[in-house]
């Protein structure tokens, strides 16, 4: 049988109870049990929780007292930001190589994948969809639910009817009577204010947006207006915006913990800022010869120069050098509060660099890169970065 081909698929996928699916992961001991995760370790406000929680009330935003009068087996973990992000990383580069490299992440457990040309490989859209999340949960141990159609606001709405575990597909020719019934304000991108606005217009669900001219949007709104007017007809036109391809500029800054005086340390918070920074550009084949360094003091005063390295770069080693040149002219004594660093002309070609010691460099910042990726963001790096601390 011939499969349908589509001329533009698009998937959204949602991890299921992200932050509490991963201390589920990492506590096998309480696998399978209500699981709720507060944010830090005195927050009392419930920022997610499993489904077993779900079943007994508990639900996000819920007071944690209040979640364990409903669920008393409740089992709650401090928030674990880093070690999020670090999953969330490892499964967005899973995608970007293994299934399609125009994926946009939209959250730390959300992002568009443009499928489009995947049909000509593995198959049909259902196919697709049932291999990318068979592959997450056989890799990651995690539970991902995946919205698919034609465009993106379709497949945003899809992905809450798939929920949890599953993956619901809405055909592009079917959109605009799978979103017929939706109050426009729960699309994602239709804000309380807008919604007002289309109410004047007598637009409450997405089936009565035909029933006005697009202009009636487009005057008050512009481009994001006419955006909005197909949107709720499931001819949502945008497309799955690779997060970094088209950037200009990428930077890392750090609030410093209070009273920070000591030039040492100073540096290796710039280390630091600096390591983050070249790896994220050297994962996204960035280079870049010219950068703004800045520091702020504690009277809100900030210190800023604009740096050029011989030669477009993404090693840390030359920068950091142009660091401290930059701490010893602008430093004198004061408290600093807070320290940037930004690539500020980012290229994807780099100037031909026949420099042997550049070479070795090179190899060695591909070794820490595969090592870091696989075990820990940071478990090898320069020594500069973790002496002041030890
Ligand atoms: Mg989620």
């Amino acid at each position: 049988m011939r499969t349908e081909h589509w001329e533009r698929a698009i998937i959204l996928l949602d991890m299921d109870s992200f932050f509490a699916s991963v201390e589920e992961l990492d506590n096998p001991n309480v696998s399978g049990g209500a699981i709720s995760v507060t944010n830090g370790l005195h927050g009392n406000t419930i920022i997610t929780c499993s489904y077993k929680a779900r079943q007994y009330g508990v639900h996000t935003g819920m007071p944690l007292y209040k979640a364990r009068i409903l669920c008393p087996d409740l089992i709650n973990f401090p928030a674990r930001h880093k070690r999020y992000s670090l999953l969330s990383n490892k499964i967005m580069q899973y995608i970007r190589e293994n299934v399609s490299p125009d994926i946009e992440e939209f959250s730390i457990d959300e992002a568009f994948i443009d499928v489009t040309k995947c049909q000509a490989h593995i198959g049909s859209i259902k196919q697709i969809a049932n291999k990318l999340q068979r592959k997450i949960y056989e890799k990651f141990g995690l539970k991902a639910s995946l919205g698919i159609s034609g465009d993106k606001t379709t497949a945003k709405h899809a992905v809450k009817l798939a929920k949890p575990f599953g993956i619901k597909i809405v055909r592009p020719a079917d959109s605009g009577q799978f979103l017929a019934n939706v109050p426009v304000v729960d699309i994602c991108g239709i804000s309380i204010k807008i919604s007002d606005f289309l109410a004047k217009h007598n637009v409450y669900k997405c089936s009565d947006m035909s029933k006005i001219q697009q202009e009636v949007v487009t005057q008050k709104y512009g481009v994001t207006g006419a955006r909005i007017w197909l949107m709720c007809q499931g001819l949502d036109p945008s497309n799955v915006k690779h997060n970094y391809r088209n950037a200009k500029t990428m930077g890392h800054g750090k609030i410093l913990p209070p009273n920070i005086k000591d030039k040492n340390i100073i540096l290796y918070y710039f280390a630091h800022m600096v390591a983050k920074l070249m790896r994220r550009m050297r994962v996204n084949n960035f280079y870049s010869d010219y950068f703004l360094i800045a520091m702020r003091a504690k009277n809100k005063k900030w210190f800023k120069d604009k740096v050029k390295l011989t030669i477009s770069n993404n090693s840390q080693h030359g920068l950091m050098n142009l660091v401290k040149l930059f701490i010893e002219k602008n430093w004198h004594s004061d408290c600093i509060t807070q320290v940037q660093i930004t690539a500020l002309r980012l290229c994807s070609s780099k100037q031909i660099d026949i420099l042997d010691s550049n070479c070795k460099v090179k190899r060695l910042n591909r070794v820490i890169d595969a090592i870091n990726t696989k075990y820990d963001n940071n478990c090898i790096t320069y020594a500069r970065i973790i002496s002041p601390i030890e």
